[in-house]
């Protein structure tokens, strides 16, 4: 018997996804994005599922460009956040990858970067309204006209900004935002990029010519109360492990550590071997799911570090050495994020390296 929690990594799911996302977005082009290890799903892996249908992959940085060229991918591969000091740049052009620019410093480093071999495709990145990277609206003519002139930049140069939350359907920011960036950019030539994930699911009006998609490649929501299932994507993980213990506990009997959950009755306690140090989140409260066979039974207690408490009322016929699913397509981790008072991505990216991750074709 392992006690090894497993990511199972679903590479039909991630292909049946890139491919309902490309038939959402179309006619715009899809950029896979694959930072932080693909939403810890393992960025080589995913990106060899996808090689054939991404149109590019976008990553946070520069490492992560080098990874899937080290890796034999021929695509674009956007760097989303650029040149983080001067001799990125020489780097970026050797390895073909595309620099978003978003700084005034980063401008300065293109300026005095001697000109290598090759073109660096850049976009300028316009703050429309999230103030965390981009360039003010009101400067975006400006910036184009300089990246026009200096020597060593393709062309063409990409229009890009990000929404702070497309995920709220109803809400007025994303309208404001698109106006904005609309307005920055009308008088530019250049291809365009605004969506994420769930712009492309609630604000067809952003999808110009290129859409960038993480959270749905893996199948996951950071809408409201929906999970990627309820917008026809497949969980790309299941995260699973056993059940190593089923005590017998007698009622008053307190629970795991600082004794947080009381027994209301004589009762089985499962443990089952996963905890923090795997990526399961602490903060997930008693009552949190998880699926043993095809029943769902609670977590009560504390998650420790290589353990979590399971009430076992309701599975009679569990034993030592069950599968216990901690999520997955059968338990939403939208579902458990939400137990745990974050998002899906946060968890899926949480995944430590003592996680055994494994693939299936499924
Ligand atoms: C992470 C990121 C995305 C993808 O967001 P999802 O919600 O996962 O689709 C797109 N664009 C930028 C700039 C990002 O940082």
């Amino acid at each position: 018997m392992s006690r090894t929690t497993v990511a199972t990594i679903h590479l039909g799911a991630l292909r049946h996804n890139l491919a309902r996302i490309k038939a959402m977005a179309a006619p715009a082009k899809v950029m896979a994005v694959v930072k932080a290890d693909a939403y810890g799903h393992g960025l080589e892996r995913v990106a060899r599922a996808l090689a054939q249908e991404a149109d590019a992959f976008a990553v946070a940085a520069l490492g992560d460009g080098l990874r899937l060229r080290a890796a034999g991918h021929r695509q674009r591969i956007v760097v989303l956040s650029g040149p983080d000091q001067p001799g990125d740049i020489a780097e970026m052009q050797r390895l073909g990858l595309d620099a978003a620019i978003h700084h005034e410093e980063q401008l300065r480093w293109l300026a005095e970067a001697t000109p290598a071999r090759g073109l660096l495709r850049v976009w300028l990145k316009v703050d429309s309204g999230m103030h965390r990277l981009g360039f003010a609206p009101e400067r975006t003519a400006d910036i184009h006209a300089r990246l026009a002139t200096m020597p060593g930049i393709d062309r063409e140069i990409g229009l890009l900004t990000h929404f702070a939350e497309s995920e709220v359907f109803d809400g007025t920011e994303t309208l404001a935002q698109m106006a904005c960036f609309n307005d920055a950019t009308r008088q530019l030539q250049g291809p365009r990029s605004l969506s994420n994930s769930a712009a492309v699911l609630g604000w067809p009006d952003a999808r110009a010519d290129w859409v960038r998609s993480g959270g749905l490649l893996y199948g996951l929501s950071v809408v409201a109360d929906k999970t990627g299932a309820d917008f026809g994507f497949r969980p790309a993980m299941t995260l699973s492990t056993r059940l190593i213990a089923i005590n017998h506990i007698k009622r008053g009997e307190r629970i795991g550590y600082n004794g947080t959950w009381t027994c209301p009755q004589d009762m089985p306690i499962g443990v089952a071997a996963v905890g923090y140090g795997d990526g399961y989140p602490r903060s997930a409260v008693a009552g949190t799911p998880v699926l043993i066979g095809d029943r769902q039974v609670p977590l009560v207690g504390r998650v420790s570090m290589d353990l979590i408490t399971l009430d076992l009322r309701e599975a009679p016929l569990a034993k030592v050495g069950d599968r216990v699913v901690l999520w997955g397509p059968q338990l939403p981790v939208e579902e458990i994020a939400a137990q745990a008072g974050t998002i899906s991505y946060d968890l899926t990216c949480g995944m430590t390296r003592r996680v055994l991750f494994v693939e299936d074709e499924h």
